[in-house]
């Protein structure tokens, strides 16, 4: 299958068999996101997913992973998401888990009933963009949640047997709130206890609505440094168990373990890193699609543009 869009997908789910059921995402409003910006949403028919299926199969695929693509895959109609369900199922009866993205309120907007039967389908882990711990910023950002909300959603997935992984953005509150986005992000991972969190950073684009926020200043973008400062602090709050994976990718680094178990010494990179990293102002900045990245520091952040 010819895919379009941006292929985004957490670490974890790197060896899956990543499946377009749709392209594009049906939310797509959140403000800093150029994921599927420029894409029309729509649905791919079952013929072309099964053709997909089929495809793999023919060609000696087993896998034991399958990834829906693309954002926000568990909004799909119930009825519609339940036959694909069963049709990977049919294709692939040894497949033990099918992942995919979710909102909260595509979580909340089904009974506890269909929560279980898609347990039962396969379904295993959900992504959550959970990004901040700050109602504020959520809102701001044009999330479809607040916090309340996502307690209650996780915890629903949760009674209903599913694994719940959070997406978080360091930077996401901007200049000078770091520190308490860290400390409220940080009481919300270790009472939600995801199984995964994943902080992919704050990206700058021009290509979203945040970016006329940061023109009229409503929005004042965390440096790099900012958001190094942010992640160590927010580690050093979290006491649940969870697999840690943190990129920045503008600066090249990656911080990752299993926590409290390797705290101590995900802390010490951090620290040197942080040391490294000048405290001139140097901004995650991308130009068109991921990953052509082009660096700027100092001034106005878009002056290279
Ligand atoms: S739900 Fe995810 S993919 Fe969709 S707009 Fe928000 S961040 Fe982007």
């Amino acid at each position: 299958m010819e895919y379009e869009g941006q292929i985004c997908r957490a670490p974890m789910e790197r060896s899956s068999f990543m499946l377009p059921i749709m392209v594009g995402c049906s939310y797509n409003r959140c403000r800093f996101c150029n994921l599927f910006r420029h894409l029309k949403y729509r649905e791919l028919s079952f013929e072309q997913i099964e053709k997909e299926l089929a495809r793999v199969k023919e060609v000696g695929g087993n896998p034991r992973k399958i990834f829906l693509g693309d954002g926000n895959a568990f909004a799909q109609k119930t009825e519609r998401l339940m036959q694909i369900l069963e049709m990977i199922r049919r294709y692939f009866p040894e497949c033990e888990e099918i992942n995919m993205d979710a909102t909260v309120t595509s979580i909340l907007k089904r009974p506890d009933a269909e929560l279980e039967a898609f347990y039962k389908l396969g379904v295993r882990h959900l992504y959550l963009g959970i990004e901040s711990g700050l109602d504020d910023v959520l809102a701001f950002m044009e999330k479809d949640h607040d916090q309340g909300q996502a307690y209650e959603a996780i915890g629903r997935l949760h009674q209903a047997g599913m694994i719940y992984d959070a997406h978080i953005m360091t930077g996401v509150a901007g200049k000078g709130r770091g520190m308490e986005n860290a400390y409220a992000l940080a009481e919300f991972l270790n009472r939600t206890r995801p199984a995964h969190v994943v902080n992919f950073s704050m990206f700058l684009h021009k290509e979203v609505p945040l970016y006329q926020n940061i023109l009229d200043g409503s929005f004042i973008p965390a440096s790099e440094r900012d958001n190094l400062e942010e992640e160590r602090r927010l580690i050093e709050l979290l006491t649940a168990d969870i697999l840690y994976d943190g990129f920045h990718d503008f600066i090249e680094f990656r911080v990752r373990g299993r926590l409290p178990k390797d705290k101590e010494r995900m802390l010490a990179r951090l620290d040197k890193v942080i040391a490294e990293t000048p405290e001139a102002e140097i901004y995650s900045y991308v130009q068109g699609e991921c990953p052509a990245l082009e660096r700027c520091g100092g001034g106005s952040v878009w002056q290279t543009a």
